[in-house]
């Protein structure tokens, strides 16, 4: 059954060169870029800060997988995490060996100013699904605020959703999950916790987290744990002097749909009772956890794809693999995939079973890299709208490549590049100068 909702009016609240929506590593690399190209910029939060899954799913392990790789983050997200570490430390990190963390804490304080810094104009607990087209060009977003609908008007838009809202609301064609039925990765509510004896966790020089994680995997394949939860994995994030462990990536609520509220709900309490029957197992199965507390949950479930938009070119995995190149690349990124299988199924799967038959994980190897061309930013049937980070045009394995965080926020800053780049030149993302494009990002030291 359906209902026809009442005509209503908006007021025009701002107006934007490059108005960017979503605040995640991609909304941040756009806006940053964009600001830095002389547009006048506004992003657009839904949340009450910044960050994306880092700060609201409690990710902070960006590119733990450039680890002992010769690859080094670069562009705004390498600027990002120096300038970040240069104040916060390893935030208080003493895991050895540890590769750089970020709190989300610390790093939603940070992000307040250094995306203001770059002259972006920022709007939180902006919720943006409603847009007006006119042709091929979207000529304002409505937020949908508690004041009621509220439009911007911008002449360049970027969707750095996550879930592509904005191109959706739009009406741009996109894949979702698996091929076969639209499945995607399971959605993961994080978890903290103090408590936990950190001293004998380093005892020997060793990372004794490691050795459980490694335990608990075999524990988990051989049926000993009793656990309700399908997972294998419990990644651990920073461990803290004080006993803390701030990110433990273990809960999955399978088959949810990230974009349906039913769904949501099902994997948000889901998870939370999965997070409760994993601290009682860790009380009793992990050394030094027997005085655990539970610290905090992460604000939301967390969603590592969604919607895959169409764009002029859909990135595959053969093209990850191959490395093939792009004449319009405008990212260049260690070959790496990592998707848990849509099913629960714990069986190791390939690339080319596209996660049918079991978890697919590669890290990356020195001198094994992938391009990202142009043309997956360019939503297909808009002239106005680019989208950036995990919801770009890709099948479902090489998006696993691409949702790298850092991966994320190159797309980002190559769209709010691109994005100011037509503004200053009264084109569309489609008819500017590729070429200038990169030599633009070349000189914002991306590596292409
Ligand atoms: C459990 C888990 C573990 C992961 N582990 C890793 C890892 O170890 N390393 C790694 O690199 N990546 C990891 N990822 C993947 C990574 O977190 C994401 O792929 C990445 O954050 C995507 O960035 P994004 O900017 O595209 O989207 P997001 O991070 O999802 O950001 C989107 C932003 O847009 C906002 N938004 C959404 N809809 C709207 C709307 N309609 N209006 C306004 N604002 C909106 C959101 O609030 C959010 O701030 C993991 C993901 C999960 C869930």
């Amino acid at each position: 059954m359906t209902i026809n909702l009442p005509q209503r009016t908006a007021a025009v609240y701002k107006e934007a060169d490059v108005l960017v929506v979503g605040g995640g590593p991609a909304g941040i690399g756009a806006a940053v870029a964009a600001a830095r190209s002389g547009s006048r910029v506004i992003l657009l939060e839904k949340r009450g800060f910044l960050g994306g899954n880092i700060t609201a799913s409690y990710v902070e392990t960006c590119n733990h997988f450039f680890h002992n790789l010769t690859f080094k983050a670069s562009g705004i997200y390498g600027e990002l995490e120096q300038s970040y570490r240069a104040k916060f430390g390893s935030s208080g990190d003493i895991r050895p060996n540890a590769q750089h963390r970020f709190s989300s804490e610390y790093l939603k304080i940070f992000l307040d100013t250094f995306v203001a810094d770059a002259g972006v104009e920022i709007f939180l607990h902006s919720f943006v699904n409603e847009v007006v087209r006119e042709g091929n060009k979207i000529t304002h977003v409505v937020i949908q605020g508690k004041q009621g609908p509220v439009a911007i008007k911008a002449a360049q838009i970027i969707d750095c959703t996550g879930d592509g809202d904005v191109a959706f609301a739009a009406g741009v064609p996109f894949d979702q999950g698996r091929d076969r039925d639209h499945r995607c990765q399971p959605g993961t509510v994080n978890f903290r916790i103090t408590g936990v004896d950190a001293e004998f966790m380093l005892k020997g020089g060793e990372d004794h987290l490691k050795v459980i994680g490694k335990r608990f995997r075999e524990d988990y394949r051989a049926g000993k744990t009793g656990l309700s939860c399908k997972r294998q994995d419990i990644p651990m994030g920073r461990m803290t002097q004080a006993g803390q462990i701030s990110y433990i990536n273990y809960p999955c609520a399978y088959g949810i749909d990230p974009t349906s509220f039913a769904d949501l709900t099902r994997g948000e309490t889901e998870c939370r009772r999965y997070i409760l029957e994993m601290l009682d197992y860790m009380k009793k199965n992990f050394e030094g956890f027997d005085k655990t507390e539970l610290a905090s949950i992460a604000p939301e479930i967390g969603f590592r794809d969604s919607r895959r938009i169409h764009g002029d070119y859909r990135l595959t995995i053969d093209d990850v693999l191959s490395g093939r190149h792009f004449d319009d690349e405008i990212a260049l990124f260690p070959q790496f995939y990592d998707m848990l299988s849509p099913d629960a199924n714990m069986n190791e799967g390939s690339p080319q079973d596209a996660g049918y038959n079991g978890y697919i994980c590669s890290y990356p190897k020195d001198g094994l890299n992938f391009e990202i061309p142009y043309r997956t930013l360019l939503p297909q049937g808009l002239d106005n709208l680019l989208v950036a980070g995990r919801c770009i045009s890709a099948d479902h394995v090489a998006e696993s490549g691409v949702r790298a965080i850092s991966a994320c926020m190159y797309t980002g800053q190559a769209a709010g590049t691109a994005a100011g780049i037509a503004c200053k030149k009264s084109l569309t993302p489609r008819t500017i100068s590729v070429k200038e494009l990169q030599d633009v990002l070349r000189t914002q030291n991306l590596k292409l």
